[in-house]
């Protein structure tokens, strides 16, 4: 039995996860870190050494990351635990590992996750959907991750938001984000954050993206009409994203993920908006929740072997 190392960096804690060629998890483990690069390449080197000496085996390792490696030059980029930018860190991995390694967006990973024993197992394109404090996606294609030229296929979550109203130009966002700043950018518009920030300023209030959920499950009619406006948005959205791309399933993850009402809905938007007859395309819920980014890490080493 082969098995392989999966880690996922995150801001404040890096998970390692231990499976084997069937996918079942072995071991888990969560480590906390400083905030620092030093500290988190050694959080990872006590993982995986922890993990070999389990198997007595030195297994593959994938490091999904908030960010890219770049293939040009190998340094980090587009990091948000912004400690990573600029640095080596493959190299700095492979030497302290003593083992070439893989490293993905972690978007990338999480798509990859359920295109290969989740949601869209039994699909040939798959495009992953994170909408949590932020927005992103990715895509998957013949269980192989299709990263693009710029190591940005997928990374959606910064367009502008297609056809948009003139209730959605008065809101006059502007998007903190390095590198966009643009006005309409998608991610204000459908991130946790985005919406409730939306539904706070209109309705001058100052509820948890959570509250929201529940008063709209409650019957209140603001947190309906705001759905209601949501789901049209991110219709919009992934109709433009059709015509382009077309995937058999769109999966969401991220803690957005989990409104029930989304996957009735915005099916029955779509067909406004998409230039096709028909839309066969089909908008899952994600199979492994949080671990999906972790357990797609564990899979860059074998996705060809699909
Ligand atoms: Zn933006």
């Amino acid at each position: 039995m082969n098995y392989k190392i999966g880690i996922d960096y995150g801001g404040t804690k890096i998970e390692g996860i231990l499976i084997n060629d069937k996918g079942e998890e072995i071991l888990r483990k969560r480590s906390g870190y400083e905030k620092n690069y030093e500290s988190g390449v050694n959080t990872i080197k006590n993982l995986v050494e922890e993990f070999d000496k389990h198997t007595n085996s030195k297994n593959s390792v994938g490091i999904g990351i908030p960010g890219s490696s770049s293939k040009e030059n190998g340094l980090i980029k587009n990091a948000n635990s912004i400690w990573l930018n600029g640095k080596p860190f493959k190299k700095d991995l492979e030497m302290s590992l003593d083992r070439e390694i893989k490293i993905m967006n972690d978007a990338n990973c999480f798509a990859l996750s359920e295109a290969i024993d989740g949601s869209g197992a039994n699909y040939n394109t798959v495009w992953g959907v994170i909408i949590g404090s932020g927005f992103g996606g990715s895509f998957v294609h013949n269980k192989k991750v299709v990263e693009g030229v710029n190591q940005v296929a997928g990374d959606w979550g910064h367009q502008p938001l297609p056809y948009p109203r003139k209730e959605e130009w008065d809101l006059n966002l502007k998007c903190p984000v390095d590198n966009c700043g643009r006005p309409l950018c998608a991610e204000q518009f459908i991130s946790g954050i985005g919406f409730t920030n939306i539904f706070n300023r209109k309705y001058k209030t100052n509820f948890t993206t959570k509250e929201i959920v529940d008063l709209e499950l409650n019957g209140d009619e603001r947190a309906k009409k705001e759905f209601d406006l949501y789901e049209d948005r991110f219709a919009r959205l992934i109709a433009v994203m059709i015509g382009i791309v077309d995937p058999d399933v769109i999966i969401l993850g991220g803690g957005m993920s989990n409104i029930e009402r989304l996957y009735s809905n915005i099916p029955k938007l779509l067909p406004k908006y998409t230039f096709s007859d028909k839309v066969r395309n089909k908008i899952l819920q994600n199979t492994h929740g949080d671990s999906s980014g972790v357990r797609g890490a564990a899979w860059l080493w074998d996705s060809d072997k699909f």
